[in-house]
């Protein structure tokens, strides 16, 4: 049997309504923060990210898939989003439209050659959200403030915000040589992917996850201490703006971000919960004010950052994040071959008005039917048979109460209609959907004084 290539993960149907309620959540806040979708395609240039994003960042070395086409070119798997996007950005001219500050995110999957692990796939989901065109603090901070939304709209409240500022170049150039010649004695006691970072990427050193607490790392320059006065200003107004919004925050000195072409501000948002361990970390992102002019634009400043959408799958399953439930309106049983006709055609006038609408294929016996109606939670259930043909009507169930009703056959997808319409739930007496005081629907009620009688409990 062939099976899913290593780091690969179907979803499932049972899966597929949480990750279309992850989905949509994410398009709703895009929308009220005004951020539009882009797609780009799945592969591109393999020069977009090994020589366009730059040899020296985490995403080459963390390694890509990339293959030559039959007009032997090379392409690539897309790794992250954000390369794409510029590239986009300048090849469809979005910094001369209308509107000068484009806001744009894009939701996908991405392709990396890593070591499966639990959190870690070869194929993973990204979302994603760049704004291009203005370099003002409060771009930083609405990003920021956006990507904060998202999970508290996912209703993931324990979540802090890690933010730090490496500056614009100069400063960043300032530090990266202060942090050479501090690191050089000491250089060959830190680990073997901090000595390559010493060659080739120098300030990711800062956040080595295996040198952190080493003294030589602890008492390292901090990027914080090498900004201008522009960079510093710049970093005041975001940590303002985000006072204002009242987004809580922790400046963490050591925070650098994986890819090099980040300018002033970088951040990472981690979601407190169990089910995350130490990879509570979902979303990073930060300001990148050169990279759009390094991928052969015009001088456009941008923000952004990137969920891993896998990770925040995990998040919300802690936190019983159930997604849409599967059911259908109606399920109808057709007894007999010769009303198999009648019975498509109604199943089909139901599905053109819109109903959940399936029917039972396998001529099994009653119990099985009802069975699989109770499996695929129908609603209704609806009956037609000789003696319903005969007098052109049909047998609606409805499975919440029980009830059970004659309609005639035309009037089927109208009844349906009408009842889903009502109150989901009636007292038997009041008007009530459910009792003020206990919120059952099926305490009995004081007609005469049109209140639920249920005393509260
Ligand atoms: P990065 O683009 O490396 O900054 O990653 C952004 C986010 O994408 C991370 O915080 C992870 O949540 C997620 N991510 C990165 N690589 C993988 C992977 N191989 N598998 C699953 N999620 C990933």
């Amino acid at each position: 049997m062939i099976q899913k290539v290593k780091g690969t993960y179907d979803v499932l149907p049972s899966e597929t309504s949480k990750w279309q309620a992850l989905e949509r959540t994410i398009r709703n806040v895009s929308r009220i923060y005004n951020y539009r979708e882009i797609r780009t395609p799945m592969f591109e240039q393999t020069e977009l990210f090994h020589r366009g994003v730059g040899e020296e960042t985490d995403i080459v070395s963390k390694e890509t898939y990339d293959f030559m086409d039959r007009g032997n070119r090379s392409n690539t798997l897309r790794p992250e989003g954000t390369a794409p996007v510029v590239r986009s950005f300048i090849e469809n001219k979005l910094y001369a439209d209308k509107n000068p500050v484009q806001k744009l995110y894009y939701m996908g999957p991405m392709f990396r050659y890593e070591r499966p692990q639990k959190g870690r796939y070869r194929q993973f989901a990204q979302f994603g959200a760049e704004a291009f065109g203005s370099d003002s603090p409060m771009l930083d901070a609405e990003i920021i403030g956006y990507a904060v939304s998202v999970l508290k709209a996912l209703k993931i409240t324990d979540v802090s915000v890690n933010i730090n500022s490496i500056g614009e170049e100069e400063s960043k150039a300032n530090y990266k040589e202060a942090l050479i010649n501090y690191l050089a004695p000491d250089i060959s006691s830190l680990c073997s992917d901090c000595q390559t970072r010493y060659q080739k990427n120098p300030l990711r050193i800062l956040d080595c996850k295996v040198d952190k607490d080493s003294d030589v790392l602890k008492n390292a320059p901090k990027p914080l201490d090498y900004l201008t006065e522009e960079s510093k200003a710049h970093f005041v107004q975001v940590i303002g703006y985000l006072d204002s919004m009242g987004i809580d925050y922790k400046i963490d000195k050591n925070l650098v971000r994986g890819l090099d072409y980040y300018t002033h501000t970088v951040f990472e948002v981690n979601a407190n919960l169990e089910t995350l361990g130490a990879q509570n970390t979902i979303c990073g992102g930060g300001r990148y004010n050169n990279l759009v002019s390094s991928l052969g634009g015009p001088k456009t400043p941008g923000v952004g950052f990137a969920f891993g959408l896998e990770r925040l799958m995990f998040a919300l399953e802690s936190i019983n994040f159930l997604g849409d439930p599967d059911y259908l309106h109606l399920y109808l049983m057709i007894l007999g071959d010769d009303l198999k006709v009648e019975g498509t055609r109604i199943l089909n006038r139901c599905r053109l008005g819109g109903l959940f609408a399936d029917m039972d294929y396998l001529d099994k016996s009653m119990k099985a039917k009802f069975k699989q109606a109770e499996i695929l939670n129908a609603r209704f259930v609806a009956i037609y048979g000789e003696e319903e043909h005969q007098a052109k009507m049909i047998n609606v169930k409805d499975q919440e109460s029980g009830q059970e009703v004659k309609v005639p056959l035309d009037q089927l997808y109208n009844y349906i209609v009408a009842e889903l319409m009502k109150p989901a739930h009636s007292c038997s007496s009041c008007s009530e959907d459910s009792c003020d005081s206990c919120g059952s629907d099926e305490c009995d009620c004081d007609s005469e004084e049109g209140t639920c009688n249920c005393g509260g409990k």
